[in-house]
């Protein structure tokens, strides 16, 4: 069942996903080497609750964190820790949620720690890049498959792959409704996207291989031959006037 938001519930989730786009902001003006990826979770949670909303992710599904911390050839879904120490060159995948007046934000950032390898650096622009022809999809009357071609066209014609197993989603007074939003698929195909619409477009694009692996932690997830992978993800309501992107990495560039 696919839930079509009013133009009042659009502007509650723009406040969560403005809300998320600071904290992921805040969280990235932390990022250095030699923090721990725990330190940046306690960051983002204060900030999230000195803001009024409670941290999407803490409890989801029994998930132990504020945020997830994914870094290098961890895909998404990384648990912070005390343990987990950022060195010069690594990427980290930064996923946030806040969960403010019934509905949910959920945005995500690939940052670079420090100075980054030149593929590596592709591979985090290009798969910006992915997310920006996406949301390029997002009309009154193309198809979620639009979407999906559009970011696999992008990523594969810059030889890199597109991660099956996980796909974006509708946004809502729940985290994750329908309809999915994958990041591979045909034209044309897919639900139909009407105003009221509101999705997560998320590109989890990896340099190597597209094959994944699921830890023993029960979360993490992994590239299989251990390359980078990279993720960034928008929250997007469909208008009739086309796609309004409810998220902003403003404060995280600028
Ligand atoms: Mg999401
Ligand atoms: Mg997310």
């Amino acid at each position: 069942m696919i839930y079509y938001k009013t133009g009042e519930e659009i502007e509650i989730m723009r406040e969560n996903n403005m809300l998320v786009s600071r904290t992921l902001a805040e969280v990235g003006k932390h990022i250095r080497p030699g923090v721990a990826t725990l330190e940046l979770d306690k960051i983002a949670e204060d900030y999230i609750r000195s803001h009024g909303a409670v941290p999407g992710f803490l409890g989801y599904q029994g998930f132990p964190n504020s945020l997830c911390i994914s870094v290098n050839e961890q895909v998404v879904h990384g648990i912070p820790s005390s343990k987990t120490i950022l060195k010069e060159g690594d990427i980290i995948s930064v996923d946030c949620g806040t969960v403010m007046k019934g509905f949910y934000g959920d945005s995500a950032y690939t940052f670079a720690v420090g100075e980054i390898e030149p593929g590596v650096r592709k591979l985090l622009e290009v798969t910006k890049e992915c997310l920006y022809k996406g949301v390029e999809q997002v009309r009154v009357g193309n198809r979620i498959g639009d979407i999906a071609n559009a970011v696999q066209n992008h990523a594969e014609n810059n030889g890199f792959s597109v991660v099956r197993e996980l796909v974006g989603h509708g946004l809502g007074r729940s985290m994750h409704e329908a309809p999915e939003v994958p990041n591979y698929g045909a034209k044309g195909r897919g639900a139909l996207l009407k105003e009221g619409l509101v999705i997560c477009i998320e590109p989890m694009i990896n340099m190597g291989t597209r094959q994944i692996v699921f830890e023993n932690d029960g979360w993490t997830v992994r590239t299989k031959d251990r390359k980078p992978s990279a993720h960034f993800e928008f929250a997007v309501a469909v208008t009739k006037n086309g796609a309004d992107v409810l998220t902003s990495f403003d404060y995280i560039e600028n």
